[in-house]
């Protein structure tokens, strides 16, 4: 039985390869010094995996930014802008790779970087391949030899490089240009694969793993023909490597069949996600082939330790069907979707012994693929059965903590009813209500929460949090900000105001924070993007809200003006979509739990005289499973808890919700079944197509569509504006549209903030006058 790993945190456990990237960026570093972190970041985790007892260890699997870029690089498929700099004397790779990654802004050029885009259904983002009708690829990059062979110094010969499958790499990039399928492109890029494979194989590589996670979606029929016939081909060219294919993230469902047909050695198995298909496998003459199975039992994209009872008692059952020779242990997917190492967290005010017993982060998750590969092939083993009592103890301890379990919640949970998912009237009502009370002009002006998140604000914040500052000064300044952006969100006539979000580090954290069955680490952080990381809060145990979160800061802001104050809060989905959400219980149930803390604090806000709340839910297309089949179930439920996070006020507040970051075109009747009564949404990007969609369903509700892109300092224009609202009063009554910015402002400086938001409320009393 062979313990193996798919993939390793690259940024380093102290995120070394996000500052080497940076201050390369900046030019503090010269491109050998990067190289060498890069280098040695390689070097330590192969030694860590080796140590632990991976017996087949990944690599290629390094990335100074992205795995899907870096094969466009490999086989050449640069786009036809970048190359002017290619042309350039003193281009070298890094700068062409940094280039389509981030843009090229130098040397009298000015070229777009390439669009990114999340990774499947991961906070992971990739550098989306571009092809043309006429594209060829040729061999363009060392990476991967160099890698293999560095690999092979440090471990021998049992490095198995990782390539992102030809299919997989052809079906995540897009079309440029002329009318035609990428998967046509096919015959031209797979040369190029073999071509790799004939170098990889002379220098010494046995295995290869070929990532095909598209296989996790629903394919066409076409799609279907691209696998078998690739993998039939490299097979017949290749006979003497050994093959392992990898997908993940869900099941291989309706491409199953095909899957366990393909001519590959091993066949690895998501069984965290889907655990279900081990039995249809075993359960067909799929016993009598040859072909290994990698049973993928523990967690890569969640940091929980595994129970080892369960996962030895799988292992046992498929050796017990095939045998020892053709089972191979690892983690579900790469474990680069999970912080690197738990021994890094020692601050116990951050995670608990308690808590931090419940978890494993990359490094303990190696130990625990080797533990059950030992487990089962030597029972007698000693460490690997201290290391089992330990691991079911702890588990044990995480089924009955207090900690964790509060009954209180849960049965309010249990106890919700369509009812309380319920507004008193329909929105026709409470629109007709709320335009009474509110006495709003048409088009009113908003925006969507925060301001310039100055170095003062974080300044002030660190100097706080390192105890240089007390809560009393923190505050003060804080305060102080908020008038400020009052005062002149009033000059310049906005509409419905809102304090700018100051006291906030983060729309998540700031409401983890203050919610029990939520835990911090220090150093968890996990590569989003490039060099940008993320540190999800831990939801560990049933969410209860100890007391009232914002309304403190909402009612002060409220107090110094006699405008409308927006009340601002983060909505359920965002919140157990952005954190690592504990998998002892549906995600369904902990994000109930998290819309009755929600709800509860909506009620208090009204209380406390706040007449608009807005509850944001940027990530409710996030949560969307792979499979279109499964749409429905995390829709309805998802839906439901933004429905009783806004159910507890009377008709006459005004509930709005927000949008951003994505296509919202295929969901919008979950957005009308929100029922919020005003909904701003990032439109600009897409010059307002969304507003086609919007119209077409007939959207009911009022709705915000952004004016301009928030993401460039770029100050929109008056007229462009104007146009904007006509175009959207083309298709929408006017009576229902609202004028704001795509997103929040706390990316921005404050000289092009004030100008763009002085613009848009002239855009929009200059399209009042136009109806
Ligand atoms: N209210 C938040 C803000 O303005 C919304 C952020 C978001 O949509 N991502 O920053
Ligand atoms: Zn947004």
């Amino acid at each position: 039985m062979i313990a193996h790993n798919l993939g390793y945190p690259r940024i380093g456990s102290h995120r070394e390869l996000k500052r080497a990237c940076e201050q390369f960026w900046a030019n503090k570093i010269t491109r050998q010094q990067l190289q060498d972190v890069g280098r040695q970041i390689r070097h330590d985790n192969w030694l860590t995996q080796q140590q632990a007892g991976i017996t087949l260890v990944p690599c290629n699997d390094f990335s100074f930014y992205d795995q899907v870029l870096d094969m466009s690089l490999t086989v050449g498929a640069i786009p036809e802008r970048f190359q002017a700099l290619r042309d350039q004397p003193s281009a070298d790779w890094l700068t062409l790779y940094f280039a389509m990654a981030r843009g090229y802004q130098q040397n009298g050029l000015d070229l777009k970087a390439m669009e990114m885009t999340k990774w499947f259904d991961t906070n992971y983002h990739y550098i989306v391949p571009e092809f043309t009708v006429d594209q060829s690829f040729t061999l363009l990059s060392e990476k991967v030899f160099e890698e293999f062979g560095e690999a092979k110094q440090t471990l021998g010969n049992v490095a198995k490089p990782v390539l992102l499958g030809p299919v997989s790499y052809l079906l995540l990039g897009k079309e440029k240009g002329e009318d035609f399928h990428r998967l046509d492109l096919l015959d031209r890029l797979l040369p190029v694969y073999e071509q790799i494979l004939t170098r990889l194989q002379s220098q010494g590589a046995t295995w290869i793993q070929f990532d095909e996670p598209t296989l996790a979606l629903d394919l066409t029929d076409d799609q279907r023909s691209a696998f078998a016939k690739t993998y039939r081909r490299l097979r017949s060219e290749f006979p003497q490597l050994k093959l392992l294919l990898a997908s993940y993230f869900d099941c291989y469902g309706s491409n199953l069949e095909l899957a366990l047909h393909l001519p590959v050695d091993v066949l690895h198995l998501d069984l965290v996600r889907c655990s279900s298909q081990l039995d249809d496998i075993l359960n067909t003459d799929f016993v009598d082939t040859s072909m290994g199975l990698s049973l993928g039992v523990v967690d890569g994209r969640n940091i929980w330790i595994n129970d080892l009872a369960k996962s030895k008692a799988t292992i046992q059952r498929v050796v017990d069907t095939l045998g020892t020779d053709r089972v191979f242990v690892a983690p579900s997917c790469s474990l680069l979707h999970v912080p690197c190492d738990l021994a890094n967290e020692t601050n116990e005010q951050g995670l608990a012994p308690e808590i931090k017993q419940w978890l494993a982060f990359a490094r303990q998750k190696l130990d625990e693929v080797v533990t059950l590969a030992t487990l089962v092939q030597e029972s007698d083993n000693v460490t690997a059965n201290v290391a089992f009592a330990v691991n079911q103890s702890a588990i044990e301890a995480r089924k009955t903590s207090v900690m964790i379990n509060r009954p209180a919640v849960q049965q309010r949970v249990r106890q919700l009813t369509d009812q309380d998912a319920q507004r008193q009237r329909a929105f026709a009502e409470r629109q007709s209500i709320q335009h009474d009370q509110l006495q709003l002009p048409l088009f009113p002006t908003t925006t969507i929460g925060s301001f310039p998140q100055t170095d003062a604000v974080r300044l002030n914040r660190a100097k706080y949090k390192k105890g240089e500052q007390t809560l009393e000064q923190y505050e003060a300044f804080i305060r102080e900000e908020t008038e400020k952006a009052i005062r002149w969100q009033e000059e310049i006539g906005l509409d419905v105001l809102v304090h700018g979000e100051f006291e906030r580090n983060d729309m998540v954290e700031y409401f983890g924070e203050l919610l029990d069955g939520f835990a911090f680490s220090d150093n968890g952080w996990v590569q989003s993007y490039g060099s940008r990381c993320v540190k999800p809060p831990i939801i560990y145990g049933d969410v209860h809200r100890p007391a009232p979160m914002t309304v403190r800061w909402a009612q002060f802001a409220q107090s110094l003006t006699n405008k409308l104050m927006k009340g601002m809060l983060t909505g359920p989905v965002t919140i157990l979509q952005w954190s690592f959400v504990r998998d002892d219980q549906p995600r369904r149930d902990t994000c109930l739990q998290l819309a009755l803390a929600i709800h509860d604090e909506v009620v208090d806000l009204e209380k406390a005289g706040i007449r608009v709340i807005q509850i944001d839910e940027p990530a409710l297309r996030e949560g969307l499973p792979l499979r279109r089949e499964n749409w429905d179930t995390y829709l309805n439920w998802a839906v439901m808890a933004f429905r009783v996070a806004a159910a507890g006020v009377e008709d006459h507040t005004q509930i709005h919700t927000h949008m951003c970051y994505a296509e919202f075109n295929d969901i919008i009747g979950a957005i009308a079944d929100l029922d919020a009564d005003v909904i701003t949404i990032e439109t600009s990007r897409s010059q307002m197509e969304l507003l086609d969609a919007f119209s077409r369903f007939a959207y009911p509700n009022e709705i915000g569509p952004g004016v301009y892109d928030i993401h460039s300092p770029r100050v929109p224009t008056v007229q462009e504006m104007v146009e904007l609202l006509q175009m959207a009063s083309n298709v929408l009554p006017a009576r229902n549209l609202w004028v704001n910015p795509d997103c929040g402002l706390k990316t921005r400086r404050w000289p092009e903030t004030t100008e763009a938001l002085k613009n848009m409320v002239l855009a929009a009393q200059t399209a009042r006058e136009l109806v």
